[in-house]
């Protein structure tokens, strides 16, 4: 390990879902802020190599790096705070590591001695959170164990991170993220929880260095004392985490409690100065105090689960807070929706987003929607599947092609206007063999999208096997859908629209992974004021 960079474990106790990537990005953001050098990398304690291959209902989101990486909707945060890519390697799965032991052990690499969660499952766990370290670029890696201490997947994750707090000391630190639940009975908040969590890192041989704990009520100097004086830590090093009205006050809360302090004093950093926040305390001033509003229909087939469409939800946030426009989102199912109740939901609508999507499900509605939203010039944003589901209605129903389709729900229609692309024909494996990552694409003079841009190239994430065909092109472009965006290299349509509506724009990659609180992204911004009232 180089010498430089120093190393934060962030754990999580009690329960799942306290918010550990919430709580790492926000110290991230501190530090980044105070001028180190930092980026965030998430363990996930599960078998899959990546969660691509899960179901949004099982994880929510997959989020895609610049490089082509399905990872865990965490890294979306990591990226909206820091405004830095991610990549492959701040994403590791047990299924990962485990494939990357098996394979050397099948190369020969262990040859002579049995292959063991420890030494080995553990050496490959810390060879990959120092990677990032190893590059140089980094000053800080804050890395995340996915689950909560006390789960059997976790077991090995702390196991290395026991071993490299007891190998470079003064280089790590950990921090343990608990619940101090309010028991309204007794009216009291409960420290016992807490205590037990931290007991049983202790019983792996860690002990937290910061406490940063969930809670609904302040915690005041007695609770703080206590939790101290049971737990090993300083009581400064007690940090409240309260409620936030939203995800992106956690950075000054945490600010409020000197976690950044405590953190850079215990790591030996100089503490001088302090994390400004600037950009960011504009950003939340344009959030909290919008001077309009709009409603933007956010039609999927996830909605139960809203972290499955995360990271546009974020993006019209972010997008909202550039407008001074508050985005009120109505989540609408596009299984729930059919011709007779096409009205009622979607009247009142400002704006209408089809969401990305595999298969058949809620498919229907979704044409519906983009049907009503194009026949009644709402404006429009369609995301991946929700491009193609736009080419699709207007071949129906401009073009007259009652049967167009895309292959992937109609192998064999008349018109397959989305066709699978020529090399994903002869592919097998699901994970991670879809065209993903980011690939060039050259917008059109005068289009919405390069207006929105205000760039004649940009480089946008993907993730799909089907792309438009672009034997019908000529044919759409005469009944008035025009490819405003294509990759320069293989002619893939990546953009389309109609221009005799107001704004009207499909997009075959997926533009909500790259805005970020600082860099709203300009599509999102575009659609937003197109949104607005006038
Ligand atoms: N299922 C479509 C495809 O694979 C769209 C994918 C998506 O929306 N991310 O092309």
């Amino acid at each position: 390990m180089s010498n430089s960079t120093k190393y934060i474990f962030v754990t999580g106790g009690v329960t799942s879902s306290l918010g550990k990537g919430i709580i790492s990005a926000s110290l991230a953001k501190l530090l980044q802020e105070r001028g180190f050098s930092v980026t965030i990398q998430k363990l996930d304690p599960y078998i899959n190599v990546d969660p691509g291959t899960l179901n949004p209902y099982e994880h929510g989101e997959c989020f895609v790096t610049n490089d082509g990486a399905e990872t865990d909707l965490d890294l979306g945060h990591y990226e909206r705070f820091l405004n830095v890519p991610t990549s492959q390697a701040n994403n590791v799965t047990t299924g990962r590591i485990y494939q990357s032991v098996i394979e050397k052990e099948r190369k020969g690499e262990f040859l002579g001695k049995t292959v063991q969660i420890i030494p080995h499952i553990t050496d490959e766990i810390k060879e990959r959170i120092q990677i990032l370290g190893k590059s140089g670029d980094y000053d800080i890696v804050i890395t995340e164990i996915g689950g909560t201490v006390g789960d059997i997947e976790s077991l090995p994750y702390v196991e290395a991170v026991r071993q490299m707090l007891w190998e470079f000391t003064d280089d790590c630190l950990v921090i343990h993220l608990t619940l101090v639940p309010f028991l309204a009975a007794s009216g009291e908040l409960k420290t016992k929880p807490t205590q037990h969590s931290v007991k049983a890192l202790l019983e792996l041989g860690v002990q937290p260095h910061i406490l940063v704990c969930r809670t609904e009520h302040h915690l005041d100097m007695t609770i703080r004392k206590k939790i101290a004086k049971f737990c090993n830590v300083h009581v400064n090093a007690v940090i409240e985490s309260i409620d936030a009205n939203t995800i992106y006050e956690v950075p000054v809360l945490m600010q409020e409690e000197e976690l950044d302090k405590v953190v850079l004093h215990k790591l030996g950093l100089p503490t001088k100065g302090t994390a400004e926040l600037i950009e960011w305390k504009k950003f939340l001033d344009r959030f909290q105090n919008p001077k309009s509003e709009v409603k933007i229909g956010l039609v999927g087939k996830y909605i139960e689960l809203k972290d499955s469409y995360k990271s546009i939800a974020e993006a019209l946030i972010h997008a909202g807070a550039h407008n001074e426009c508050k985005v009120d989102i109505k989540w609408i199912h596009s299984e729930s929706i059919s011709p007779a109740n096409i009205e009622e939901n979607m009247n009142g609508l400002d704006g209408v987003l089809v969401a990305p999507g595999f298969g058949s499900r809620g498919i229907k509605g979704k044409l519906h929607a983009v049907q009503y939203a194009r026949e009644n010039d709402i404006p429009f944003l369609g995301i991946c599947l929700g491009m193609q589901c736009a080419v699709i209605e207007f071949a129906r129903h401009e073009l007259g092609w009652s049967d167009a389709h895309t292959t992937e729900i109609s192998e064999d229609c008349a018109y397959p206007v989305i066709d699978i692309m020529e090399e994903q024909k002869g592919i097998t494996d699901m994970g991670g063999t879809m065209r993903l990552g980011a690939y060039k694409c050259k917008l059109m003079e005068g289009s919405k999208i390069a207006d929105a841009y205000n760039e004649e190239t940009i480089y946008e994430r993907h993730r799909h096997r089907f792309e438009f065909n672009n034997k019908y092109l000529e044919e759409f472009e005469k009944a008035g859908m025009i490819a405003t965006g294509k990759n320069p290299e293989t002619g893939l349509v990546e953009v389309v629209e109609i221009p005799n509506l107001k704004w009207f724009v499909g997009a075959q990659f997926h533009p909500e992974y790259k805005s970020t609180v600082e860099k709203p992204h300009p599509l999102f911004n575009a659609f937003v004021k197109a949104s607005m009232p006038k």
